[in-house]
């Protein structure tokens, strides 16, 4: 029944690392190479954490919370790091209910590769939004699905909502 409680599962996550073989992490690259937001769907960024679309969703509007640190463990995390963490993942909620008009939000962690993270060396968080319909089809395949979505318009549709009064 664990699946039930994970849709987020990085089962695809990892394959978008493009710097996978040079040990590269796609997250410290997020905050290493501030000119790429786009091409990297960053919807929000600031020195500390930064708030991507997952580019293997779960479904639409599946988005990544992510800290600077490059660090396995939640508790690793300075306090001021995990306050704008759990800052941003329920202002960013409240935009997805908003935007997406969901029937409800799975939102968590993955922390260690045998819970199912893609990239277990770099904690983030994952938002999820979901549906009265979809319950069915993930208990029957219990694993992430495959969806098609226009991540390049979901990405232009949610900008504007990160660009102001997001998170202080
Ligand atoms: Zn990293």
């Amino acid at each position: 029944m664990d699946k039930l409680y994970a849709p987020w599962r990085d089962r695809y996550v990892h394959t978008q690392i493009k710097g996978e073989q040079s040990g590269a992490c796609v997250f410290c690259e997020v905050f290493t190479d501030t000119q790429s937001d786009e091409s990297r769907l960053v919807l929000f960024r600031n020195q500390d954490i930064a708030v991507m679309l997952n580019l293997y969703p779960y479904n639409g509007g599946h988005l990544l919370v992510v800290p600077k640190n490059h660090v396995a463990e939640y508790y690793e995390l300075p306090e001021s790091i995990l306050h704008q963490l759990m800052s941003a993942t329920s202002k960013s909620m409240q935009i997805i209910k908003k935007e997406f008009n969901c029937d409800g939000i799975n939102f968590g962690a993955n922390v260690g590769r045998a819970a199912g993270a893609g990239i277990p060396q770099h904690v983030h968080m994952h938002i999820v939004p979901r549906f009265a319909g979809d319950t069915g089809f993930f208990t029957t395949i219990g694993e992430s699905k495959q969806v098609s979505v226009d991540l390049e318009k979901i990405y232009k549709n949610l900008k504007p909502h990160f660009d102001k009064n997001f998170i202080g």
